[in-house]
């Protein structure tokens, strides 16, 4: 028996898969003693706790993407990313910009430049 835990132990020092196979000794001595439920409970603890952190990256993401998009820049075709919310100005030639329907737009030419090329038709 000395031997075997002995074992165990130099198996746990070279990592997580030793930890595992002790932490599942674990639950089968726990389990021999009649504290099945405290398995169990491990068990569901460690399924929380494997499964919790790519689920709170996958919602992460996925309401980064909401919020973030990634164009370029209508000036100087300097492609980066930015919140939607907001207005904010180019990293590159600081020209201020908002974001319309995924892409960046600057900010002074919205609702105005279609105006001013009708008005230099009609002249
Ligand atoms: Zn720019």
């Amino acid at each position: 028996m000395d031997r075997i835990f002995s074992k165990v132990v130099s198996f746990n020092r070279s990592g997580l898969g030793g930890c595992l196979i002790s932490l599942i000794l674990f639950g089968l001595f726990l389990g021999a003693i009649g504290l099945g439920w405290l398995v169990h409970g491990l068990l569901i603890i460690g399924l929380i706790a494997l499964f919790l952190p790519p689920l709170l990256w996958f919602a992460f993401s996925w309401w980064l993407k909401r919020k973030i998009v990634q164009s370029e820049c209508p000036v100087c075709q300097y492609e980066f990313m930015s919140f939607k919310s907001s207005e904010f100005a180019c990293p590159s030639c600081g020209e201020s910009l908002v974001v319309e329907g995924g892409k960046f737009k600057r900010l002074s030419s919205l609702g105005a430049i279609d105006v001013q090329v009708v008005d230099v038709v009609n002249d």
